[in-house]
């Protein structure tokens, strides 16, 4: 059975692919250390509370257990707050990494999955987005990530630590069983937003309807949150088979706009969504795509959900069942 960390598994992503990973039998331990994930997130006996810029605290986790491979999700994920406090994103995303890294190297383990971004390609020049379209992150979080990504080639180069980072376009969605959602504070991305919209009757706002695109709203990939967490599980077993360090984006391929996820809550909630026009939101591209056959072939992935209007009926049941946030 194989053991493995999970860093940040209380949080959105991180929970999903935790329940994966167990399903498949792994023997799973997340270190979290709770400011942005939920302990009830976590199956009983799993959590270790701790912050992954304690080194010392992480290196007497991986002493009392011989993990076979790192899965790290902790991290700010937060754009806008980047642009106005860069020194907690370099400092939290890249030293937590680094001393992730180091206490790694240190204890032998060789094998790790990154969360990475697209925001790594900033404002790309063409749609769907390769992975080696140029890097020109637009954001302190952007560009945190690919520090991370260059610190992850240095230490397979020198330490003989193999990677995978996977750069996410726009995760959504819920575990279909309603166990687990999305849940930020304070809420930023666009479905649970417009979900919220339905249920309150308080209008959303949507960034801007004069963009270069079919209906002048942005587009966006929107992968569900399973079939991302699919992706981690396809991209350890690479790792364990010997592969080598690579960078796979995970997106579906389909890019839709803001009014579609405006339409299909609608659809499924069966209520009209109030909504605003304002102003583009500063550093958002009109459309990101990604070019996903790189990871679909080298992997084997292919997405379970495909449609959005499936993957707004998971985040629906969760938010129902949860209340519209905290
Ligand atoms: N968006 C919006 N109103 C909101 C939140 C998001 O119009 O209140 C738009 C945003 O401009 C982007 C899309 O929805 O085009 C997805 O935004 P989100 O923050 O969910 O993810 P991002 O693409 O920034 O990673």
């Amino acid at each position: 059975m194989r053991k493995i960390l999970v860093t940040g598994g209380a949080g959105y992503i991180g929970s999903h692919t935790v329940r994966a990973l167990l399903d498949r039998g792994c023997d799973v331990a997340v270190a979290d250390n709770l400011s942005k994930g939920y302990r009830e997130n976590v199956p009983a006996g799993r959590l270790h509370e701790l912050d992954i810029n304690d080194g010392a605290a992480l290196s007497e986790l991986m002493r009392q257990a011989q993990f076979d491979a790192v899965v790290h999700f902790a991290g700010y994920i937060a754009v806008g707050e980047s642009m106005r406090e860069p020194g907690r994103y370099f400092e939290n995303n890249v030293g937590g990494s680094l001393s992730l890294l180091s206490a790694m190297s240190e204890a032998g383990i060789r094998r790790i999955v990154f969360s990475s971004t697209a925001a790594v390609y900033g404002n790309p020049a063409a749609t769907p987005i390769e992975e080696d379209f140029p890097i020109q992150p637009l954001s302190p979080y952007g560009e945190s990530k690919v520090i991370v990504e260059r610190m992850l080639r240095w230490f397979d180069e020198i330490h003989g630590i193999a990677s995978v980072s996977l750069r996410y376009f726009n995760a959504s969605g819920a575990d279909p069983e309603g166990r687990l959602g999305e849940l930020h504070d304070p809420e930023t991305h666009l479905i649970p937003l417009v979900l919220r919209a339905a249920i309150t009757g308080e209008p959303i706002t949507i960034f801007g309807n004069d963009y270069d695109t079919p209906d002048g709203t942005c587009i966006r990939d929107y992968i569900h949150v399973n079939d991302l967490a699919q992706a981690h599980i396809l991209a350890l077993e690479y790792l364990m088979a010997g592969g080598a360090t690579e960078q796979f984006n995970v997106g579906t391929g389909a890019g839709y706009s803001v009014m579609d996820i405006i339409r299909a809550v609608e659809q499924v909630t069966g209520k009209k969504v109030p909504y605003v026009i304002g102003p583009r939101r500063p550093g958002d591209p009109a459309a990101l795509v990604a070019a996903s056959e790189k990871l679909r072939q080298t992997l084997r992935w292919k997405p379970e959900y495909r449609d959005p209007v499936t993957i707004v009926e998971h985040a629906w049941n969760f938010a129902r069942r949860r209340g519209h946030g905290r």
